[in-house]
């Protein structure tokens, strides 16, 4: 697609949403797809014009961010581990060797209100996935990867970050429902999911601002 026609396809995209009714479930099914379209079309236009600026916009030495970074764990925030972890143990798989099953981290169940947040947070912050995948199980970091493309949207997939250390990742907000694997040393706020105020996304996006 020529800028142009990604630009009016924005525009259609965005009228589309302004005439639908929030209130009816059929409406808010499309327009939470048109809203991961635009996020979709308006990646691709910043390609489009970082490419005019640099013929090679992979060797970019700088990817210049503007808004404040939210960074998102996966397992129990927004994929249902627990509950593949109790389907697992149910048919025998116990201790460490669930976290090295075939079936552990394959297309996880959303947690609620996940991809409508994910969604939501897209205008005012940027957004990031941050987890830490088991390193015993390299199949898993494929899943996490596949689980981002097909939840979050096409865009969202070089979002995903996996890394041991979350104290070393740049960012304003973690939200994470554990303490662990550095989370402890993230330099900004960490928004600890499932406790406290934080018991769901409802109240997490209040407290970030958004509706
Ligand atoms: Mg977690």
């Amino acid at each position: 697609m020529s800028e142009k026609e990604i630009l009016s396809r924005i525009e259609t995209l965005k009228k589309y949403i302004s005439e639908s009714a929030d209130s009816d479930p059929r409406d808010a099914y499309e327009i939470r797809h048109w809203k991961m379209e635009i996020a979709d079309l308006e990646n691709a236009l910043s390609t489009i014009r970082d490419k005019k600026n640099s013929p090679e916009p992979w060797l970019r030495a700088s990817i210049k961010i503007t808004k404040p970074i939210v960074l998102i764990d996966m397992d129990g925030v927004i994929c249902d581990f627990d509950k593949r972890a109790k389907e697992l143990e149910a048919k025998g798989v116990k201790g460490h060797s669930l976290f090295r099953h075939p079936e552990a981290y394959k297309d996880l169940e959303p947690i609620e209100g996940a991809i409508d947040a994910w969604i939501a947070l897209q205008e005012k912050y940027e957004t990031y996935i941050l987890s830490t995948p088991p390193w015993s199980n390299p199949d898993a970091w494929a899943e996490k990867r596949s689980w981002v493309q097909r939840y979050l949207g096409d865009t969202a997939k070089k979002k995903l970050i996996l890394c041991h250390n979350k104290g070393l990742v740049k960012g304003n907000f973690l939200i994470d429902d554990r303490i662990a694997n550095g989370v402890a040393d993230f330099e900004g706020e960490h928004i600890h999911f499932g406790q406290n105020q934080f018991q769901g996304w409802k109240e997490v996006l209040t407290y970030l601002g958004v509706k």
